[in-house]
C-alpha cells in the first residue's frame, strides 16, 4: 500500500496502477461505512485506491471544521488490513493551492434538503469529488446510500460532465443498535448515543405501513422524535428518491430523510420505502 500526499506522484503512481481501478474518497476516521465502500471496491476492482481528505470547503463557516475527527494513524492502520493500493492524503494547499478559484455547482439538487440548511455545502462536496475523478480517472468511485443526496448529485456532475467512470451506491452501514456509523457519532454523549437511535427506529417503524400519504409518514417520524427530549428535528422530507421532488403522493418509490440535532450533534439518515411499505 502506498502513501501519497502529492498530486504529481499521485497521477505517476495511478498511471502504473493496473485496471480497473476503484475510488473510495473519504474524509478519514474511518469506520465500518467506509470499510464496506473499500470492500466493495476491492472486490469489484483490481486496484482501489482511497482518499483522505477534510474539504474545508464542504464546511460551513460555523460548522465542525476545527474538531472534526482526524485519525491519520489509526486510519493507515486500518487500511493496511484491507485491500488497498494508493492512499491519497493531499495537505489543504496542496489539493486547493493558492489562487484556487475554479467550483462545481450542480444546481439541480444542491438547494435542497442538506442544501437548504447548510447552505454552499454541496459546491464544496462537488468541487473536491470532481477533482479526485479528474486525478484518479477510476472506473468506479464508491459512495454510501447515507449521504442519499449527495450521491444523486455526484452522479449528475458525473453525467455533465462527462467524466466516464461510474458511480457506485452502497447501503448504508449500521451498528448493532441500528445508528448509522458516521465520523461526527464520536461527538455523542452517552445519553445522546441512546437517543440517536430513534432516527432509524422512527424509519424502520414506517415499514409496512400501506397505502400512508407522505403527510402520514412525516407525522408519524416526527411524533416518535418528539418523544425523544435531546433531539431536535431540522428537516423530515418525503421526495422522489430520483429528483427529490417533494411528494404528496406516493406512487412507487419515496426517499424518507431525517436531519436532526441529537443533543449539538447533526445527524442524518434516510430509507426508500415503496408504496406499501417496504423497504429498497
Ligand atoms: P465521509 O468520510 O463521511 O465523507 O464519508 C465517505 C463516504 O463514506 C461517503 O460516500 C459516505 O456516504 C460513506 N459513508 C459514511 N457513512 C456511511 C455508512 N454508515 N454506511 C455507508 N456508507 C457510509
Amino acid at each position: 500500500m502506498e502513501v501519497i500526499t502529492s498530486v504529481k506522484d499521485m497521477r505517476e503512481s495511478i498511471f502504473k496502477l493496473p485496471r480497473s481501478i476503484g475510488l473510495v474518497p473519504t474524509m478519514g476516521d474511518l469506520h465500518q461505512g467506509h470499510q464496506e465502500l473499500i470492500n466493495c471496491s476491492s472486490t469489484d476492482n483490481v486496484s482501489t485506491i482511497v482518499s483522505i481528505f477534510v474539504n474545508p470547503l464542504q464546511f460551513l463557516p460555523n460548522e465542525d471544521f476545527e474538531e472534526y475527527p482526524r485519525n491519520i494513524d489509526r486510519d493507515l492502520e486500518i487500511l493496511k488490513d484491507l485491500n488497498v493500493d494508493l492512499v491519497f492524503i493531499p495537505t489543504i494547499d496542496e489539493f486547493y493551492p493558492p489562487g484556487f478559484s475554479t467550483y462545481i455547482d450542480v444546481e439541480k439538487f444542491s438547494d435542497k434538503l442538506e442544501g437548504k440548511s447548510r447552505p454552499g455545502h454541496f459546491r464544496g462536496v462537488a468541487t473536491v469529488v470532481c477533482k479526485l475523478l479528474v486525478l484518479c480517472r477510476p472506473d468506479y468511485a464508491y459512495f454510501g446510500q447515507k449521504d442519499a443526496q449527495q450521491v444523486l448529485l455526484i452522479r449528475q456532475m458525473n453525467r455533465d460532465l462527462n467524466l466516464g467512470g461510474s458511480i457506485v451506491t452502497i447501503p448504508t452501514v449500521r451498528d448493532v443498535d441500528g445508528v448509522a456509523f458516521s465520523s461526527r457519532n464520536k461527538y455523542l454523549s452517552s445519553n445522546e448515543r441512546k437517543a440517536a437511535r430513534t432516527l432509524y427506529q422512527s424509519l424502520e417503524n414506517l415499514q409496512g405501513l400501506k397505502s400512508s400519504t407522505p403527510e402520514e409518514l412525516k407525522n408519524a417520524i416526527s411524533s416518535a422524535l418528539a418523544k425523544e427530549p435531546l433531539i431536535q428535528i431540522d428537516y423530515v422530507n418525503i421526495s422522489d428518491p430520483d429528483t427529490l421532488e417533494e411528494l404528496n403522493l406516493i406512487e412507487k418509490k419515496c426517499l424518507i430523510s431525517i436531519a436532526a440535532y441529537v443533543g449539538k450533534v447533526r445527524l442524518i439518515d434516510n430509507l426508500v420505502l415503496d408504496n406499501t411499505g417496504v423497504k429498497f
